[in-house]
């Protein structure tokens, strides 16, 4: 088989860092004067047979020849472009093993799986006003909280169409146009009719502690391999490291609302829990689902994180089961004997499997 490889392009915006694949497209279809569609097209992605950004598992993973073929167009080297892409993060905080291109069920059913957004994001406004529109990949993760350098919230809805940021129309990820041109700083929702043109960079934020985002930039750290993953003291892999937050969060959903006071976070955070679980709705993921499914917004992101964090930096085994203690005794009085079994489906570290075992066993009883 020939490699054609496309033609080398005479435009090229350098991407920022940490920047998602979709925004940089976007950045230089602006540059090139062409819509997105033909920008990808001209990087050599197969927008011929399906521009849907789903089967194109878009942004998501690409294959080696694929980056290869974006090295060659750009100059741009196979190493950032995957970078760009959410495969960074494959095998800490998302499982992106069974994601193929080509295959539209295979990445639908990660979509619903992993605590992530793969084609819509979180947005740090004034991030994105001072690099004009450089969408970080980060922003799409579900532990996607606060923004480190400007300590604020990041935002989920668009204050005038009340639409998720970049959600798609009809909650559907929105194509990738062959005719309109991409608009990195405003909201872009299409509604009846009309596009919102609600500049992102006026979306005001709300300020969270230094804590916070310390404990935001800690997540960022592990999930690059950047930092050790520490549990009770612990070294543990970065899949186990979030596999624990994420035990720990379904935990603490399962004791709302008993759990709400022993939680150490503010009022607005033990709110958000209460809002997310007064909404229950069915899901794909079956009706215990809801607790394992990423959290609906930025501030319920937050505050799971919050706690979450206190219970990993546990200095040792029985502070581990000390910290645990309350959550699980929260969440008994809600499943009472219906226990669900989440807990024993994540691939979780020893340490802390011995540990919910000790809070969760006894009276709660191994179903
Ligand atoms: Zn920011
Ligand atoms: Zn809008």
């Amino acid at each position: 088989m020939v490699t054609v490889w496309p033609r080398r392009l005479a435009l090229v915006v350098a991407p920022v860092h940490g920047e998602s694949f979709a925004s940089w497209v976007d950045r230089m279809a602006l540059r090139n004067g062409c819509p997105p569609w033909a920008m990808v097209e001209a990087l050599g992605l197969d927008v011929a047979t399906s521009s849907d950004v789903r089967s194109l598992a878009y942004g998501v993973v690409a294959t080696p020849e694929t980056y290869r073929a974006i090295e060659a167009a750009t100059g741009v080297s196979a190493e950032v472009v995957r970078g760009m892409h959410l495969a960074m993060f494959d095998g800490s905080v998302l499982d992106l093993a069974g994601v193929r291109v080509g295959d539209k069920e295979s990445v639908r059913r990660a979509e619903s799986r992993e605590w992530v957004q793969f084609f819509g994001s979180r947005a740090c406004p004034q991030c994105l006003a001072a690099s004009n529109g450089a969408w970080l990949v980060w922003w799409k993760l579900g532990w996607a909280a606060v923004c480190p350098a400007h300590r604020t919230l990041l935002v989920d809805l668009c204050p005038r169409c009340r639409v998720s940021i970049r959600r798609g129309p009809a909650g559907q990820p929105a194509r990738l146009s062959r005719s309109r041109m991409p608009d990195p700083l405003r909201c872009g929702a299409l509604l009846s009719g009309f596009v919102c043109d609600q500049p992102i960079p006026q979306i005001s934020t709300s300020a969270v502690s230094n804590k916070l985002a310390d404990q935001q930039r800690l997540v960022l750290e592990v999930a690059m391999g950047r930092r050790p993953a520490l549990i009770a003291g612990q070294v543990v892999s970065a899949g186990q490291w979030f596999a624990v937050l994420k035990a720990t969060a379904m935990l603490i959903r399962l004791g709302v609302p008993e759990v709400l006071p022993l939680l150490n976070v503010t009022l607005d955070g033990q709110g958000a829990l209460a809002a997310e679980a007064a909404r229950q709705r069915w899901n794909r993921a079956g009706p215990m689902g809801r607790y394992g499914t990423a959290p609906r917004t930025a501030l319920v992101a937050a505050t799971l994180l919050e706690v979450a964090l206190e219970v990993a930096e546990a200095e040792g085994e029985s502070e581990l089961v000390a910290r645990l203690m309350p959550l699980a005794a929260a969440a008994r009085m809600r499943w009472k004997e219906r226990r669900p079994d989440l807990l024993t489906q994540v691939a979780l570290s020893p340490v802390f499997a011995a540990a919910l075992d000790v809070v969760l066993g006894g009276q709660a009883g191994r179903q």
